[in-house]
């Protein structure tokens, strides 16, 4: 038999089967709001007991982000604009040495021009698509790279994407190839950091009512399709995607690796 290499993440055998981030070190991109995912996702890892850094994206966001960050108890504030340079490195930079390392990081943010999401992936501009790949998936190439050296005992990494990736969904447009290219990364990330106990998985919500999906043109039609449409008849909560997410984070997610996992009520599913 192999034995497992020294630095892997703790197996969850023999242990209790009671999932939790107790002394866990997260850091937690994507929070705008109360609606954001990231915020159901942040809540649920502080429940399981881990200690949390929270980026904002720009001053503007700060005031609705920090008493946010401060009723999750995170122990780290931190500017973040992916497209700002060294801003990310920065980001790591107060980690490191605050922390002096990370167990794990929830990648939670997307963009793209409305002209470009508004218009055919026919019609996408070469700028739009660039700016789109760049803020929603190139970034959690760079944020994996900076995670790496500070999971010397593994860790966990996780995305959010869309089945508009999968299937053509009217109106998710340019958001499609983006999403589809973010989740095959996932995939070349788990196999590459796999080998360290570094676990990438991405999940794929249903839609949920926040700030990036009000820029999605007639989602109130795609809403009404999916509770129409899914075996539960019932649209996605913040706190369902937030409750997956920790319980990905955990040493009881130890097997959980390279994945897309839906939380749509099955509507994925239906022909
Ligand atoms: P949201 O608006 O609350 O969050 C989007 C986040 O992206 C914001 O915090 C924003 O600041 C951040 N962001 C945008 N540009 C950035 C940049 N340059 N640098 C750093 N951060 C930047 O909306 P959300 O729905 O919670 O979105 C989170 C993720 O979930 C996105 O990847 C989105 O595509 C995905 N998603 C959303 C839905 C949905 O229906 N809402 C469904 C499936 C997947």
């Amino acid at each position: 038999m192999l034995d497992r290499p020294d630095n892997a993440q703790p197996k969850a055998e023999g242990k209790t089967l009671v999932p939790t981030l107790a002394g866990r070190k997260g850091l937690v991109v994507g929070v705008a709001n109360d609606k954001s995912i990231a915020w159901g996702c942040a809540q649920a890892y502080r429940a399981l007991g881990a200690d949390l850094a929270v980026t904002y994206l720009n001053a503007k966001a700060e005031r609705f982000v920090r008493p946010l960050a401060d009723a999750v108890d995170a122990e780290i504030v931190a500017q973040l604009d992916v497209t700002q340079p060294g801003e990310l490195e920065a980001t790591f930079d107060i980690i490191r040495e605050k922390w002096g390392r990370l167990d794990f990081v929830l990648h939670a943010i997307a963009f793209a021009p409305m002209d470009d999401l508004h218009g055919r992936v026919t019609d996408c501009s070469r700028e739009g698509f660039m700016q789109a790949m760049d803020i929603s998936c190139h970034s959690l190439i760079r944020l994996a790279k900076l995670a790496e050296p500070l999971m010397p005992n593994g860790g966990a990494i996780q995305t959010v994407s869309y089945l508009g990736s999968e299937k053509v969904v009217d109106n998710y447009n340019v958001m499609g190839p983006v999403k589809a290219a973010l989740e095959s990364v996932v995939r070349y990330l788990a196999a590459e950091l796999g080998p360290k106990g570094i676990r990438v998985n991405t999940l794929s919500p249903g839609p949920l009512m926040t700030r990036a999906a009000s820029g999605i043109g007639h989602f109130n039609d795609l809403v009404a399709k999916v509770i129409d449409r899914a075996p539960t008849h019932q649209l996605t909560t913040i706190e369902e995607v937030g409750a997956m997410s920790a319980f990905l984070m955990t040493d009881l997610a130890g097997s959980v690796n390279g994945e897309l996992i839906h939380l749509d009520g099955g509507y994925n599913v239906m022909a």
